[in-house]
């Protein structure tokens, strides 16, 4: 499926991650429709530039997450639970404001709510990606303990994507923090799942890269403010750090 003439995109199916602080004010809280604008039309320039089946997992950080929360008189199953329905609120207003800009759009969840959205079956996940919808995948994986990361590695497993966008607020994959130690940090052009997974390094759940590694999924990690140039990418140019 990778082999491509020279301009055109090198994917057929491409799951991109994107995090909730994306979604949220200049705290990276609550929702901000401005930035929920600007990563729809980031969206609609991939779908329109780029022949290729798009899915979307959303993260919901910018709402709630489960392991701030995790306090003595406070159950973590609900407050896991109380994370992935954040996700379905970042789920919706995407979806809404895809729909707007006519971009064809699902959203499907991993809790059943039926009055909301479809629940997640891998088919008819595949279906909608097959007639060119954006398929926008909620809810995480359905279950408590677990991240959206692990979630996007899970479904791009799943659906056999053969790309795995992760978008973060960091330029790629370093040997330690660059925020903390702005001038040590190493950053890797390229670097293996083993080697992600052996040396601990944060950006990802090691659960999402040892599910991308059993199905050989590449992964590239790279900075949100790039999310408009990512289709760059997608013919073979250079943004982030590439993990194989
Ligand atoms: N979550 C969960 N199971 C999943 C996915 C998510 O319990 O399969 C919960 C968990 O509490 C998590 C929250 O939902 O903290 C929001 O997801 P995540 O932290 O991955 O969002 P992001 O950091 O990408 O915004």
């Amino acid at each position: 499926m990778n082999c491509s003439k020279e301009g055109e995109t090198k994917y057929s199916r491409v799951l991109l991650k994107l995090s909730g602080n994306l979604f949220g004010d200049a705290d990276n809280r609550g929702i901000s429709l401005d930035a929920f604008l600007k990563i729809a039309e980031s969206i609609a320039k991939i779908k329109k530039e780029n022949d290729i089946q798009l899915a979307i997992v959303l993260g919901g950080g910018n709402i709630f997450r489960g392991r701030e929360f995790q306090k003595e008189e406070f159950d973590s199953v609900t407050a896991d639970t109380m994370g992935m329905l954040g996700t379905i609120m970042n789920g919706l207003a995407l979806q809404e404001v895809l729909e707007k800009m006519g971009i064809p759009s699902r959203m499907m969840t991993a809790i059943y709510m039926r009055s909301v959205a479809e629940f997640y079956i891998k088919k008819r996940a595949a279906h909608h990606l097959e007639t060119g919808r954006v398929v926008i995948f909620t809810g995480g994986i359905g279950n408590p303990f677990f991240t959206t990361d692990s979630a996007a590695a899970l479904r791009a497993c799943e659906l056999d994507c053969d790309l795995i966008l992760k978008a973060t607020d960091v330029d790629g994959v370093y040997d330690k923090d660059p925020k903390k130690y702005k001038n040590e940090a190493k950053f890797f052009e390229k670097i293996t799942y083993k080697e992600v997974i052996e040396k601990n390094l944060k950006v990802m759940d090691v659960a999402a890269f040892a599910l991308a590694r059993k199905k050989n999924i590449p992964i590239i990690v790279f900075n949100e403010k790039y999310l408009d140039r990512i289709f760059e990418v997608l013919k073979g140019g250079k943004i982030g750090t590439l993990v194989n």
